[in-house]
């Protein structure tokens, strides 16, 4: 038989989801896991947004909805970035996608031809570089300040002729770091002096923990070059609903939307009606669950510190990035095996020497898998 693509053969699988699911199967075995390995929240969708997506079905929304996502919620999405993040967008530069995830994919796909190289800073999530890869694009990684996880001068050393796109994620995954302003102009100033389109991911733009949120594309010529990548999962406890968005200049739009075509159609339609009443309700339930992680933040990184260990700056997100003396793949592997606590090696995210404790998980798990951490 032949081969199957060397393209995807070369793609490692998802940390996060591997390490979650393995926990899930060792918790079906009937072992007592503690899984702090997936990003996560671990609350429900508030009411009124199930409510929404409920009424949607019973109206009959489940046909074929416009590609680029239902009206409404496009509309919706330009409305919320000129209230909250600083620029302007018509409902032609939103693009509605399954998840944040597709939206980055989508971008890749929209943007790279082959060869097109990518700055992500590290620590990194772990799609960016698979994604980048499948687009046919080659990934050039630069480290972010290993104590500030700020980004500093040095990140022209990865700016060559055939760069054509740099990647931001502030607040962070994994770090849990929130890039500063100067960070950001920093950003900018690279894009334009080089020519290279910005992906700023801002998935936890809700999840900060006093720091400030700054969107790439509201710094001085920013929007013109920038995709702004967001979604529901995390401000809204919307992770099973696959609900994501870009805002972008239409002529990366317009590409993003062929790619869609051809491939998922468009997200799901009476889903879409869900996200319209998270953007359009209270948004109480966002700092009810925000504060709540604050809390959990609070809790754990000084428990972490009480144990010797010290960690990135939590600032935002629900991970706590934490330093480890030794190989971080076999310290998880240990931590899973002896005292059945999951959490993901920095090496997934192209720092080893780390390791990611994701937080979105309850006060009673938190303090359980600190008091078996500090067994091991
Ligand atoms: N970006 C980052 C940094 C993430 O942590 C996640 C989590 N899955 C995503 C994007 C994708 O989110 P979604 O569930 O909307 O696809
Ligand atoms: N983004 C979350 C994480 O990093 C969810 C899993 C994934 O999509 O990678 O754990």
């Amino acid at each position: 038989m032949r081969g199957l693509s060397e393209k995807i053969a070369g793609i490692v699988p998802s940390a996060t989801i591997e390490i979650s699911n393995a926990a899930k199967r060792m918790a079906q075995e009937g072992i007592d896991v503690i899984s702090l390995s997936i990003g996560e929240p671990d609350f429900d969708t508030p009411g009124h947004i199930r409510d929404a997506c409920i009424d949607a079905l019973r109206r009959g929304e489940t046909h074929y909805a416009p590609s680029s996502g239902i009206p409404e919620l496009k509309e919706a999405i330009a409305a919320k970035v000129a209230r909250e993040n600083g620029f302007a967008a018509a409902p032609e530069e939103v693009i509605v996608t399954c998840g944040a995830k597709d939206a980055i994919y989508e971008a890749m796909e929209a943007v790279l031809n082959p060869a097109d190289e990518v700055i992500v800073l590290d620590p990194s999530w772990v799609s960016y570089e698979p994604c980048v890869r499948i687009a046919g694009g080659e990934v050039r990684h630069h480290p972010l300040d290993g104590e500030t996880f700020q980004i500093d001068d040095s990140v022209l050393e990865a700016v060559t002729t055939r760069t054509r796109m740099i990647v931001v994620n502030s607040p962070s995954n994994p770090s849990g770091g929130v890039l500063s302003r100067e960070s950001l102009r920093l950003v900018a100033d690279i894009c334009r002096d080089h020519d290279i389109i910005a992906l700023s991911d801002e998935i936890y733009e809700k999840l900060v923990y006093g720091a400030e949120h700054v969107s790439l594309a509201s710094i001085d010529g920013m929007a013109d070059r920038t995709i702004t990548v967001n979604g529901f999962s995390k401000a809204y406890a919307m992770t099973g609903w696959r609900i994501g968005y870009a805002v972008a200049p239409q002529r990366i739009v317009r590409q993003m939307e062929k790619v869609q075509q051809h491939t998922v159609s468009h997200p799901t339609t009476f889903a879409m009606y869900g996200a319209v009443a998270a953007l359009s309700g209270d948004q109480g339930c966002v700092e009810q669950m925000r504060s709540e992680f604050e809390r959990r933040r609070d809790y754990i990184v000084g428990a972490l510190r009480d144990l010797g260990y010290a960690t990135a700056p939590a600032d935002g997100a629900f991970y706590a990035y934490v330093r480890v003396d030794g190989d971080d793949i076999e310290i998880a592997r240990r931590w899973l095996r002896e005292v059945h606590v999951a959490v993901t090696p920095g090496t997934a995210f192209h720092t080893p020497g780390w390791l990611r404790i994701s937080y979105a998980t309850s006060m009673e798990h938190l303090r359980e898998a600190m008091d078996r951490i500090g067994r091991v």
